[in-house]
Order: structure tokens, then sequence, then C-alpha cells
């Protein structure tokens, strides 16, 4: 293969990132499946943002004042079409992705999002095997499109709850969504067949802390995994503060008081939740009980087997949520030069990408300053997603 420069860097924070650096795929990496970082951890999870937009403003995410109707989303033209998307997809497989999360913004906002669904549905893992498909929202229109995203091939959802007082979740959303219509979109997913189904909380102390105990006794016994996220300092306008983040320790000890809990072992590798299912009068996980997770993002660095990396809804690839920038794949399949394969080109690049990831931010924040908007600019959530 010829010598030949990519710009493989993100320029949307052009004014703040750190200056681009030059990509050289100078050799053919050839996917077998087997790719790993530096760090030994392999590339199985993919996780796609169909859309930088979100009818919701919750204000650890997307903040009304920054996000308001001057905020400069990406145009049509920038986003990846659903061949595109399917097109990275099928090379990200052939490294060994077996799972793909979409996610936004909110990703029922994007039109016809059953349409990529179905593409993604007809593609088979490297062992031949379909792929794991799921989806994060945040319920709003689930009511409406579940049995279309059954019909597509969609297997599973997660929807984001942060709790069921109305007047509690209406002033997290901050947009005065009722809790009731999200209540409905969870069990129409659940009619339509689309489980398990988890529901992710994101616990912010002095805002829904006393939320956790009528969620955890709401979703007991229900077969719904609830999921207990400690607030983040994702991006860089949510204006993170540590003492809002309620570790998950406390998590477990407020619900272990009232609803026993038991440790269980973890279902997969890779896998950010800590699972505790409720114990029985026996003492021991009564599975009709349940479980619930918790994600301790924060107090508890999961980074040893991180596997997952994030495509950008205009196609840039991150390999942390707390990047400052990706890899512009789009340019990889939009601007081909005469002669050379769009596909081998970005077989190449993701190899090349992945094969030098060192990222395992979670695990050098406490050695870090707070993201002071001065330096390098942390890639916003509502860009690449959960
Ligand atoms: N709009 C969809 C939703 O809310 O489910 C999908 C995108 S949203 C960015 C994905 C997940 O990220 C949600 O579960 C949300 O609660 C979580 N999230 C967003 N900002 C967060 C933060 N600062 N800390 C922890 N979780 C966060
Ligand atoms: Fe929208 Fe999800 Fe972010 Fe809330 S967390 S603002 S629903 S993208
Ligand atoms: Fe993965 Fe980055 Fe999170 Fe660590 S901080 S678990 S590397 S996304």
């Amino acid at each position: 293969m010829s010598e030949r420069v990519i710009p493989l860097v993100d320029q949307r924070h052009a004014g703040f990132a750190t200056p681009p650096a030059a990509f050289l795929p100078d050799q053919l990496v050839r996917p077998n499946g087997l790719l790993a970082d530096t760090l030994g951890r392999p590339l199985s999870d993919l996780r796609i943002s169909v859309t930088d937009r979100c009818n919701f403003r919750c204000s650890y995410c997307m903040p009304k004042e920054i996000f308001d109707k001057d905020y400069p989303y990406l145009p049509h033209s920038a986003l990846l079409s659903f061949e595109e998307i399917t097109r990275v997809a099928k090379v990200f497989i052939a490294h060994g992705v077996k799972k793909i999360r979409l996610t936004g913004g909110e990703p029922l906002l994007r039109k016809n999002l059953e349409l990529l669904i179905e593409q993604l549905a007809a593609l088979r893992t490297v062992e031949g095997q379909p792929l794991d498909i799921t989806l994060t929202t945040n319920g709003s229109l689930l009511a409406r499109k579940a049995k279309a995203l059954k019909a597509a091939g969609l297997q599973r959802v997660t929807v984001s709850l942060d709790g069921l007082d109305d007047a509690v979740f209406r002033s997290m959303n901050d947009v005065d969504f009722p809790v009731e219509d999200v209540l409905k979109g969870i069990e129409a997913a659940r009619d339509a067949g689309l489980g398990p189904i988890k529901v992710n909380m994101v616990v912010k102390r002095g805002t829904n802390e006393h939320e956790i105990l009528p969620m955890a006794r709401y979703f007991q016994g229900t077969g719904i995994v609830l999921r207990f996220i400690e607030y983040m300092d994702v991006g860089a306008t949510n204006g993170w503060r540590m003492d809002e983040v309620l570790p998950s320790a406390e998590v477990v000890k407020l619900i272990h008081a009232e609803l026993p809990l038991v440790q269980l072992d973890p279902s997969a590798p890779g896998e950010t939740a800590e699972r505790w299912g409720y114990a029985g009068a026996n003492g021991q996980h009564d599975p009709a009980l349940g479980e619930v997770g918790v994600i301790s993002s924060v107090t508890q660095a999961f980074c040893s087997d991180c596997n997952r990396a994030r495509l950008s809804t205009e196609g840039k690839l991150y390999l942390c949520l707390f990047a400052e920038k990706g890899y512009d794949l789009r340019s990889l399949i939009r601007d081909v030069p005469a002669g050379q394969d769009s596909d081998t080109l970005l077989a190449s690049a993701i190899g090349h990408i992945w094969q030098g990831r060192g990222d395992r931010y979670s695990e050098l924040r406490a050695s870090m300053a707070p993201d002071t908007g001065t330096g390098g600019r942390r890639v916003e959530m509502s860009y690449i997603g959960g």
C-alpha cells in the first residue's frame, strides 16, 4: 500500500484540542477479530451515536444554558448515513466487535432508525453469530416506537430514568417531561419483547438520592435491571463537582438496609456494572426478586478491561468517554483516493488506532486537575453517547 498521510483528528474542537497529529497507516492491518490495544484490551463493543440532538436537557448532560437554540448542532450532511454506519460497523465487526449500542443525543429522534437497525441486524460476527444490538434511550418516544424497533431486529433497550417522583423527574430532564410517559415507554418495550430491559439512573447527591429506594422498590421483582450510575465529569459544560457524586458503595448500603443484597459475579468480561442480587428469606440471591447494578465510573475505575469504542454522529472514532479528540473515519469513506479501497483503508486505520490506544482516564482521574475549560476540551456526552 502506498504511503499516505490521513488526517484522522477531530477538528470540531479545533480551538481547544491539542494540535492534530498526522496519522500514517504505513502498513495494512488485516482484521482477524483479535485486535488488542497497548494494555491488551480487545475491541468488542461499539457504541454508535446517531444524532447529537435531544428533546431533554438533563443538566448533567445538555444544560439548557449551553444547548440552546444557538448551539451549533451538526448539519444533516455531516451525519453518517445509515449505509455509511453499516459499512463502518462491518469493519469494526471484522476486528472483533460483537455488540453494538445505538445512542445519541436521543437516538429515537433519528428519522427511520428502524432501517439502520435492519441493516445492522443482518450482519454477523467473526464467529458467524448475530450481533448483540441494543439502544440507550430517554424513553420519551418508546411507547410509539417499541414494536417497530423490535420488528427491525433490535433485541433490547436501556432506558434512562432518574426518579419516580414527577416533580424531581421533570426538573432533572428540564423540559417538564412527565415520568408517566417514560414508564409507559418501558411497558411498551416489555410488551414488544425488547428485553431484558435495563433502567439507568444517574444519581446526583442533593438532587435525586431520595429516589434511590422508591426506584429499587418499584423495579424489584419485575425482571427489569435497575442500575445506578455515578454522576460523571464527562464533557466540559455540566459544572461537575465531586461533592455531587454519591459513591456506589453508599447506594448499595442504602438499599441493603431495607432490601438485603448479595454480590453476584460479573456476567461478561468488560461489564461496567457491579451486580447485586436481592436476597430471599434464606439469605441467598432470589432470581425472582432480580438484581440491581452499580456503575462506579468515578469511585472505582474499570478501565483495565474497557473494550468499548465510540463512533460519533459524524463518524469520528473516540477511544474513551473522556477523550478530547476523535479520529475522522468519515473521510476514509467519502474522500477515498482513486485506486484505494475504502474498506481496506478503514480496517487499517481502525486497527492502527486501536493498537495505539492507552486511554484509562478514570484510573488516572485522581491525579489529574479538574477540567477548567482552559486546556484540552473533553467531548460532550450528547455527541458520542454514553
Ligand atoms: N438520550 C439517551 C439517554 O438518555 O438514555 C442516550 C444518550 S445519554 C448521553 C446515555 C446515558 O448517559 C444516559 O443513561 C445518561 O443518563 C448518561 N449520562 C449522561 N450524562 C452523564 C453524566 N454526567 N454522568 C453519568 N451519566 C451520564
Ligand atoms: Fe438527552 Fe440523554 Fe443527555 Fe438526557 S442524558 S440530555 S436524555 S442525551
Ligand atoms: Fe473506558 Fe475511558 Fe471509561 Fe476508562 S475512562 S472505562 S478507558 S471509557
